[in-house]
């Protein structure tokens, strides 16, 4: 009786579904791929990747997180991967490709796991039960280090930046990163130390070298002076930092002035400047011999403020107007008529410099230290656009290692280590989630192999030196892949990095692996009519859809699944 025959439609026309193993297996195929997409750009002898999206600019990079944001991809389970990616980068800023790497070959083992017939659950369990036990490996293993530990903390911004093109530069860079962080690190009600990155301002300008990149304790404002009337310096300078124009305010209509004779002209003209004058007098009262404008100022008022050997800048940017104002410890105010004395901020130095062809005003000695800038240069805008992700990169590490206070020997030494461990907690198990977790250990192995088949080593012959160094208890032994030598204490020779990037590294490719292995259905529904050829017309595109749409050889996965 009834719907015999009758098909009933549950989703819309074209929606396209794909379940249980082939849902799987299309998954971990495409997070394969992304891993695989990255794995050469692993470590100090890792390749670069030259990305050209649709407009044809060019960055060149080996940073994974980079090369991920910058390479359009599709497919929601290569999403994912490139979501680990992203958190790593936003949680602790280095280990990008590793997470990557680790979680498409946690899902590359655990595919064979699931053609033995062991359940998707099982695995994601003993997957879970294995990066709790990794972690605990890693932070037992760590040596202390901290603010106060200078070797620590440069070793690690220069082990984080070895792996860079920039790499020739990266003791000074390290330097560099170091001094900023400790500039803003504080310490908390609780004693623990906070660094907060977005404290140290980065401003980029081509020219010179990669090694006259400097530390300005202060704010850099890309602007000069308004008037060349005006000092270019000012000392022990007394800053009135304002948000409201030095003009007459024009009114919001149109209004019509009947002028019958001449001397009303004049009348009008004078009034003008009367008022302008007013404005003035009123700054130099306040004894400001600086001043930072996010509005315009007047010529008439300009001509005045040279007079009384003020200097001034114009039209500064609002979020540089709050910086100063918590740098010098100025109060912004909105009118003229509020200022005050005691309000003003304050900086040791205010002076416009030429840096190329434009001049900056550089804005030192505040009266909070905590701000500092870097100032890139480099010979070209690909160079600087790499430098400034390197000091990205270490100002993360080296604020990573401030905060968390710990640190390991690098070069796969952590992972061999805890792999070596797990498989020792593992027989504790028993059963299937013995051999999730044994497989988790052998993942972790992917670190050291592809460490060293990009440097064109044998990977087993390295690995299985490496096992036996850790069996008899060197824990940072690894292998240096600057001289080609195996090395008893990577700590010795400076190869260092945080606890935490590791152990986030294991907490982001276990969380995507498992969350893509527990996902036996996908359901796509039917994409806007796209023209041939691409997206673009009709419809806004997403963001970052680029002219890499075909990088990474996504082909050979269905076309509903792209
Ligand atoms: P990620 O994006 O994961 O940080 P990198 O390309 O920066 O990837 O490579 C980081 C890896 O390179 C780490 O495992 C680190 O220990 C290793 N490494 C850095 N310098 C050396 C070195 N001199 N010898 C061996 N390994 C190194
Ligand atoms: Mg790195």
């Amino acid at each position: 009786m009834g719907l015999s025959g009758q098909p009933i439609f549950i989703m819309r026309e074209g929606t396209e579904r794909t379940r249980g193993k082939d849902a799987m297996s299309n998954n971990i195929a495409a997070a394969k791929i992304i891993a695989e997409a990255v794995r050469t750009s692993l470590g100090p002898r890792g390749m670069d990747k030259m990305l050209v999206d649709q407009f044809g600019d060019v960055v060149i990079t080996n940073d994974g997180a980079t090369i991920l944001k910058e390479i359009d991809v599709q497919h929601p389970a290569a999403k994912m991967m490139v979501e680990v990616a992203k958190t790593q980068d936003s949680e602790v800023g280095d280990g990008t490709t590793t997470a990557v790497i680790l979680a498409g070959e946690l899902l590359k083992r655990a595919e064979k796991l699931i053609q033995q017939k062991i359940h998707p659950t099982v695995i994601t369990e003993g997957f879970r039960k294995a990066a709790e036990k990794a972690i605990k490996i890693l932070e037992e293993m760590s040596i202390k280090s901290g603010i106060d530990d200078r070797e620590g903390l440069k070793n690690s911004a220069m082990t984080c930046m070895s792996s860079k093109i920039v790499s020739e530069s990266k003791e000074m860079l390290a330097e560099i990163c170091i001094e900023a962080i400790i500039a803003i690190a504080e310490k908390s009600a609780n004693g623990d130390w906070v660094a907060d990155i977005d404290k140290v301002q980065i401003q980029k300008k081509e020219g010179e070298s990669i090694d006259d990149t400097s530390l300005i304790k202060g704010i850099i404002l890309d602007k000069e002076v308004v008037s060349p009337g005006m000092p270019k310096i000012a000392k022990d300078a007394k800053i009135l930092l304002l948000q409201s124009a030095i003009e007459i305010e024009k009114t919001e209509f149109d209004a019509k002035l009947q002028i019958t004779n001449p001397e009303q002209i004049q009348q009008f003209l004078d009034e003008e400047e009367r008022m302008l004058r007013t404005m003035v007098d009123k700054i130099m009262n306040s004894g400001a011999n600086v001043v930072v404008c996010q509005k315009g100022i007047d010529d008439m008022a300009q001509h005045f403020l040279s007079k009384a050997g003020i200097l001034a800048i114009r039209r500064v940017k609002k979020s540089d107007l709050e910086k100063l104002s918590k740098a010098t410890g100025g109060m912004i105010f909105t009118n003229i008529n509020d200022i005050t004395q005691d309000n003003l901020g304050f900086a040791g130095l205010v002076e416009e410099r030429k840096i190329m062809n434009d001049s900056w005003i550089f804005i030192e000695e505040c009266k909070d230290p905590k701000s500092v800038v870097i100032l890139i240069r480099g010979g070209t805008d690909l160079i600087i656009d790499e430098v400034e992700r390197a000091i990205h990169d270490a100002l993360c590490v080296t604020r990573d290692v401030v905060e968390d206070q710990k640190i390991v020997g690098g070069g796969g030494a952590p992972e061999v280590e805890a792999a070596i461990q797990l498989r020792k907690y593992a027989q504790t198990l028993g059963g299937r989630e013995q051999l999730a977790v044994e497989v988790f250990a052998d993942a972790l192995d992917i670190v050291p192999k592809t460490l060293a088949e990009n440097a064109g080593l044998d990977q087993i012959d390295v690995l299985m030196k490496l096992r036996a160094a850790h069996q008899a208890g060197k824990k940072f032994s690894a292998h240096d892949l600057e001289t080609g030598e195996i090395i008893d204490d990577m700590m010795a020779i400076g190869v260092v990095e945080p606890t935490v990037v590791k152990i986030q590294a294991i907490k982001s490719a276990t969380e995507a692996a498992s969350m893509i292995l527990r996902i036996d259905d996908v359901i796509a529904g039917t994409k806007s009519a796209m023209p041939p050829g691409g997206p673009g017309m009709g419809g806004m595109p997403p963001p970052g859809m680029g002219g890499m749409g075909g990088m990474g050889g996504m082909g050979g996965l269905p076309p509903g699944m792209m």
